[in-house]
């Protein structure tokens, strides 16, 4: 691509959260000084719990999509390309299309999913951590009547902690209000001790809530593989439970493209958790790709870019560096019923990560349609 020599050149790897609240917070602070350019494969954004929406049919994967040519910042260019390298030592990146220099380079390419880790889950399983899944998924629900489904979380970490228990939630609610809710068994297995690690209160009302629906709850299992033609899932254990419906979270990973870059320590991008730095000058990884101790979430991509925002802007002016990168970040949790609580999270601001839950309300879930609107606003308007 043609460089503009005069202001540095930021190159931001994936328009995810973290990428375009990193590219709309060098906008508003640093245009005179950064042309950004931003890379995504796909052609539009949708926010990761707009999936729950296209699952229940309350909205359809054309209201939830934010299409990239929207984009109007300064000093930001949206291009369609698909990354194939990262050298993070020269920073330069090669795509389907172009190849690129970049002054700073980001790497925001969130995780992907595994599906093939779990013999089986591909065949006959379903999801709805993607938007095509969850749009499978609604279907085969509409015709599910009786027998039992299994909601299995296949992996650790896994994108928004309470993103399982939701669906679970919302599943209850859903046949509830068809009237067949005695006819379903649901059973939930989860690979971890609690639902929330950092916090014991807010596991209690998750396991509490799960309980008071009549979903089974099963901690500390892990579904290793499904017999599809028996419609069995055979834990990590040994033991082996039957489903009519098998709903995975998949286990994540980050892309390949990062996988073969070198920047990927056990498994994620190590990075410095003050700044999100790599151990490359003038590179960053944030949100779901970084390995740090919080948890995958986009709020938690959105904090992290203000701080990279930040970083960016003292290095090239010679300033203070900003305060360290807290974790911090406030996820809404659909509880069904249209009530919508919120967990707050502090992972790295203090001696120990810190979480407490505000009760489900309906308050809440008015908040929550503000939170998309604002992002949309300051995303994408100039
Ligand atoms: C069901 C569900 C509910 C959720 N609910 C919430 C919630 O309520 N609150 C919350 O904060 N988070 C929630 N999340 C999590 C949230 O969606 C993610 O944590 C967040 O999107 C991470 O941001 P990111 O920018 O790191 O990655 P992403 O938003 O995934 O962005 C990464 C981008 O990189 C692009 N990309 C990947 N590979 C390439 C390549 N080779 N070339 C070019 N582009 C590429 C992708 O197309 C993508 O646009 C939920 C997730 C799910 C699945």
């Amino acid at each position: 691509m043609v460089r503009d020599y005069v202001k540095k050149h930021v190159l931001i790897l994936g328009a995810g959260f973290a990428g375009l609240e990193l590219a709309a917070r060098l906008s508003d602070s640093l245009a005179d000084a950064v042309s950004v350019t931003l890379l995504d494969k796909n052609d539009s954004f949708h926010f990761g719990f707009s999936k729950l929406d296209v699952l229940l049919g309350r909205r359809t994967k054309h209201d939830v999509l934010m299409r990239y040519g929207d984009i109007s910042k300064e000093g930001v260019e949206f291009r369609q390309e698909s990354v194939t390298t990262i050298d993070p030592e020269n920073r330069r990146v090669t795509t389907d299309k172009d190849s690129y220099e970049a002054d700073v380079l980001v790497v925001a390419l969130g995780a992907e999913y595994d599906l093939a880790a779990t013999p089986g889950f591909e065949e006959g399983g379903f999801e709805y951590y993607s938007l095509a899944g969850a749009e499978r998924l609604r279907e085969a629900l509409g015709e599910f009547d009786s027998g039992t489904i299994m909601i299995g979380v296949l992996g650790h970490p896994f994108k928004c902690p309470p993103a399982p228990f939701e669906g679970a939630f919302l599943l209850h609610d859903r046949f509830v209000q068809r009237g067949i809710r005695d006819s379903v068994k649901i059973r939930m297995t989860f690979p971890m001790a609690a639902p929330v690690s950092v916090t014991k209160e807010v596991s209690q009302m998750f396991v509490r809530a799960l309980d008071e629906r009549g979903i089974e709850y099963a901690p500390q299992q892990r579904v290793a593989r499904l017999d599809v033609g028996e419609r069995k899932a055979e834990l990590a254990s040994g033991e082996s439970v039957p489903y009519d419906l098998f709903i995975g979270i998949p286990v994540h990973r980050v892309p390949e493209v990062v996988a073969s870059s070198g920047l990927a320590v056990d498994g994620w991008v190590a990075v410095d958790h003050a700044n999100l730095a790599t151990r490359f000058p003038d590179v960053y990884a944030l949100g779901d790709v970084a390995g740090l101790p919080t948890a995958k979430a986009g709020v938690f991509a959105e904090a992290a870019a203000r701080v990279v925002a930040q970083d960016i802007a003292a290095r090239l002016g010679g300033g203070e560096p900003p305060p360290p990168y807290e974790g911090a970040g406030n996820c809404y949790v659909e509880f069904g019923g249209g009530l919508v609580g919120k967990v707050e999270a502090n992972f790295l601001g203090g001696p120990q990560p810190t979480a407490r839950l505000i009760e489900p309300s309906s308050e809440l879930a008015v908040e929550k349609k503000a939170f998309e609107a604002t992002r949309k606003e300051r995303w994408f308007a100039s």
